[in-house]
């Protein structure tokens, strides 16, 4: 299924590297939050994608988070403590919210690369943007009920391989 397809596959953002982003013509990155960012429901950043984060923007790459989540007093929270727009109520693989990020960002989708643990929701939209996609491994995948755990293998086996291997 093409359009469940990402770029590549890591296990987590903090293996996403400045050489590959700029390599693919990358100016800004389009984050996914629980899960990606964020362990769900904690507001809590871990410290290594804390620095991860500070380290890319003090790259000059844009950021910014677009999340399907509609609790707006965590994403307030959320977005205090990371220091980088956040914008709600996503409606993910709709791509509408995702263009008022890029619009903020003065970006074109080209330039952008989406980033999250969902193939339905953030690789959907990503490829439907126009984007580059990258698909992590849930935080708190190890933590999950076993029904979430096999929708999830479910999910990653209608993908097959990314279109990239690994890292450069
Ligand atoms: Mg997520």
């Amino acid at each position: 299924m093409t359009f469940l397809k990402p770029t590549l596959i890591l296990p987590c953002v903090t293996d996403i590297t400045p050489d590959w982003l700029r390599s693919h013509q990358i100016k800004g990155l389009l984050f996914d939050l629980d899960n990606t960012l964020i362990r769900p429901k904690t507001a809590v950043i871990d410290p290594p994608i804390e620095a991860w984060l500070k380290t890319i923007q003090a790259q000059g790459f844009l950021c910014a988070v677009v999340s399907n989540n509609k609790k707006h007093d965590y994403l307030k929270t959320c977005e205090a403590l990371l220091q980088v727009p956040v914008y709600g109520f996503a409606r993910k693989p709709s791509t509408a919210v995702f263009k008022q990020a890029l619009e903020k960002l003065a970006l074109q989708a080209e330039h952008a690369v989406v980033i999250g643990d969902r193939p339905l929701t953030d690789i959907w939209g990503g490829v439907r943007l126009g984007s580059k996609t990258i698909l992590v491994d849930p935080l708190n995948k190890d933590r999950e009920p076993w029904g979430i755990q096999r929708l999830r293998q479910m999910e990653r086996c209608s993908i097959g391989e990314p279109l990239e291997r690994g890292l450069p």
